[in-house]
């Protein structure tokens, strides 16, 4: 390992800028390549190139520097990846983002990996439109049904709630007719999520399952200690996570995230219980816990990954829960009581950098580390009381 290597990265937020803080302390030297000057991650790395994902010049520059490139989205240009990888290594590569960032090819994976997914059907024309019945007698029955645009969505955006085949025809119009899938809405007991890495040589490991508490189609909430998931249910998860993983021959950090259904519902019957929702191809926001909870965390995976460097399993030494710092706990014109919050013992406090704070923007996040999960709790609760956040 030489300290004269460069790691890039496309896209400078968040997950970017703690990709960018895991390579540095291995010593590397980072790129990253956002056209805002002020990305969080931009502002942390020694290079930031400061194009369009998909302009040539900068591409080039980034590939000029770097051994290895990797993203921090899933929405970052296949082609720029592909582009990419004709002069520099490439992790995970285009064609698995390329996967990823379309729910109905996503789903189609999933399926064949013999993972169970919520009843759905793919809305491309006003044909498939008219044959989605609302009569179980006539065909599946999606309703009450959630329409996704299969491509750019995240935190809930691109996103509508339909009750019948008229609130969808007017969804789809909506969202302007673009490419979509229409799901059913489920009964979710809980969601959980699992963050494997896979190297070049098929190696596996996992974070241990987070469990997720999603408000407003936005994580709020991870809890990860032993017993946060029966213990049956981890082990579905973990196992339908990596064959997603080894079915794509992905190379990089993966996150699956998962339903877990109301045991009382029908759909829990004929589903069996477990369900993927989708896959992220990069660290994820619920996997930030692993930075302070784990003895390799989710961007040491990464870089790992990137650099071909052995992938042990990672252990977590402390029960945790995250909590995500959205604007909307900022005061106007100020900054929520961090003081306060980080005089409870065992809080671990992220900001990303950004300048402004807008309802829903992810500005950081607190975790909570201590010696019982009891403790972590009441911890939690009580930061969460002093940052205005509701109790979970
Ligand atoms: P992100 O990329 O930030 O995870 P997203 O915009 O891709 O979010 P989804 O993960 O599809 O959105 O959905 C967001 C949340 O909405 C889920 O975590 C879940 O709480 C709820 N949700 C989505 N689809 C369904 C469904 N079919 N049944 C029940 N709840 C759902
Ligand atoms: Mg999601």
């Amino acid at each position: 390992m030489s300290p004269e290597i460069t790691l890039g990265v496309m896209g400078g937020g968040q997950l970017g800028r703690m990709f960018v803080q895991a390579a540095q302390q291995m010593g590397y030297f980072t790129a990253v390549l956002d056209p805002d000057p002020l990305s969080p991650a931009g502002r942390v790395s020694h290079h930031h190139i400061q194009t369009a994902y998909t302009d040539p010049a900068g591409l080039q520059q980034l590939a000029q520097l770097c051994v290895a490139v990797t993203t921090e989205f899933e929405n970052v240009p296949a082609p720029a990846l592909a582009a990419l990888a004709k002069s520099c290594t490439v992790s995970p590569a285009a064609s698995a983002v390329a996967i990823a960032q379309d729910r109905a090819e996503e789903k189609a994976h999933f399926a064949g990996c013999g993972v169970p997914v919520a009843p759905y059907a793919v809305i491309e024309t006003a044909e498939q439109l008219a044959a989605v019945a609302d009569d179980s007698s006539v065909g599946a029955d999606f309703f009450p049904g959630i329409l996704k645009t299969a491509r750019m969505g995240y935190d809930g955006k691109g996103q509508v709630r339909v009750a019948n085949r008229i609130e969808l025809a007017d969804a789809w119009v909506d969202l302007k007719g673009v490419p979509c899938v229409l799901e059913k809405m489920l009964l979710l007991q809980l969601e959980c999520s699992v963050i494997v890495a896979r190297g070049a040589d098929g190696t596996c490991v996992n974070l241990p399952v987070q469990r997720n508490l999603h408000r407003a189609g936005i994580l709020a909430v991870t809890e990860v200690y032993e017993g946060n998931l029966p213990l049956a249910l981890v082990e579905r998860a973990v196992a339908a996570a990596k064959s997603i993983a080894t079915e794509l021959n992905y190379i990089g950090v993966l996150c699956v995230e998962f339903f877990v259904l109301d045991p009382a519902s029908p759909a829990a019957q004929t589903l069996g219980g477990l369900v993927v929702n989708e896959m992220a191809p990069r660290p994820h926001n619920s996997g930030h816990y692993s930075i302070d909870a784990c003895d390799v965390s989710q961007f040491d995976l990464q870089v790992r990954t990137l650099t071909g460097l052995p992938l042990t399993q990672p252990r977590q030494h402390s029960p945790c829960i995250m909590l995500n710092l959205l604007g909307d706990i900022w005061p106007d014109g100020g900054s929520p009581p961090w003081a306060q919050v980080l005089a409870l013992p065992g809080t671990h406090l992220h900001l990303y950098g950004k300048a402004t704070a807008s309802k829903g923007r992810k500005m950081g996040h607190l975790t909570v580390t201590g010696a019982t999960v009891e403790q972590v709790r009441v911890t939690a609760l009580q930061a969460a009381a002093l940052l205005g956040i509701a109790a979970f």
